[in-house]
């Protein structure tokens, strides 16, 4: 069908055949929830973004060395972060409407000087209603300062894993991402990784060698999982990538959450989660930003996921699976 006269020559609708595909607009409106950012750190307007493109929910993680100012890092150091989120929690949903709920945890990406006073102290943490899980944490390959042996690290894990096991938590994994090679290397004067304010230099050598250090942590944890007593289907696999995905997916019941929020640093983005998808189905995937203050970040990057998605070839159930139900039911989020 064509309007002849409208136009004064014929523009492309006049040559467009008349199956117009059928756009799935209730996308514009789907609720989505990001289970893994650090919204409490970014700028006001961020966390508005968030409200804007229509996040529903969120799991602000306060663990993290990044924010404290010590090195070597004291339990006190991390129980400051986890208090500030605490404190600031409620204020952040009366600004932006949307659910904000915590974990909290010991990320082994540095050394701590005594992490058993945080063990110690998490299990009344952990009693929180705005508490949702434990984590991030997770086995790294090499620290931030100060090296931390590998098996007091796997140590630390099992002990938190055995704590949200104890109050019926779900634990978030941070997974050592295997970065794409780059096209051009910096001048290392700098010292740092333009996009991401961190002292690239003061990295330690590896405490994990091997072919593939970055699996093998990811099998630590599991390992650690088992010897908590923590049911797999309770560990969600954050930064999931290519080179932990056919492990995960295939040798374990852990959930993959694919972190898109930084693509520009760690190469995984809508592209990955689609073949996930296509590959393994939808039931144990979702998608998160890890938005924080330290590194070049979009909180756009799930309600664009959702939209790209749809063009690889997704169905909508499966986006909704992704980017709201999994979410929603590991964590209890929205509810
Ligand atoms: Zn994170």
């Amino acid at each position: 069908m064509t309007a002849p006269n409208a136009t004064v020559r014929p523009t492309d609708a006049a040559h467009l055949d008349e199956s117009d595909p059928e756009l799935p607009t209730e996308l514009l409106n789907l609720p989505w929830i990001d289970p893994h950012n650090h919204a409490h750190t970014l700028s006001w307007e961020d966390r508005e973004r968030y409200a804007l493109s229509g996040c529903r929910s969120m799991m602000m993680v306060s663990s993290g060395y990044h924010w404290t100012p010590y090195k070597p890092v004291e339990a006190s150091d991390i129980r400051f972060l986890w208090d500030d989120a605490i404190n600031r929690r409620r204020a952040i949903e009366r600004n932006h409407f949307f659910e904000a709920k915590l974990g909290l945890g010991v990320h082994t990406g540095v050394r701590i000087e005594n992490p058993d006073e945080l063990l110690t102290a998490m299990d009344d943490y952990c009693a929180l209603d705005e508490v949702v899980a434990v984590g991030e944490t997770g086995v790294v390959p090499s620290q931030h300062v100060e090296r931390w042996d590998v098996d007091e690290q796997q140590a630390v894990v099992e002990a938190q894993m055995a704590l949200a096991d104890d109050h019926d938590l779900p634990v978030l994994l941070h997974t050592p991402n295997t970065t794409p090679d780059a096209k051009r290397e910096y001048r290392d004067d700098l010292g740092v990784t333009p996009g991401y304010e961190k002292n690239a230099g003061l990295g330690t050598e590896p405490v994990l060698d091997g072919d593939n250090p970055a699996l093998e942590a990811v099998k630590r944890d599991v390992e650690a999982a088992a010897d908590a007593g923590l049911d797999e289907e309770r560990v969600v696999a954050s930064h999931a990538d290519a080179n932990n995905t056919e492990y995960l997916m295939t040798e374990t019941d852990c959930y993959l959450s694919y972190t898109i929020g930084h693509s520009w640093l760690v190469g995984v983005d809508a592209a990955d989660v689609a073949n996930a998808i296509d590959e393994y189905g939808a039931d144990r995937i979702m998608i998160d930003t890890d938005c924080a203050n330290v590194l070049r970040t979009d909180p756009y990057a799930v309600k664009r996921a959702i939209f790209e998605l749809y063009r690889y070839g997704i169905d909508v159930d499966d986006i909704r699976t992704v980017v709201y139900e999994n979410p929603r039911d590991v964590f209890g989020l929205a509810e």
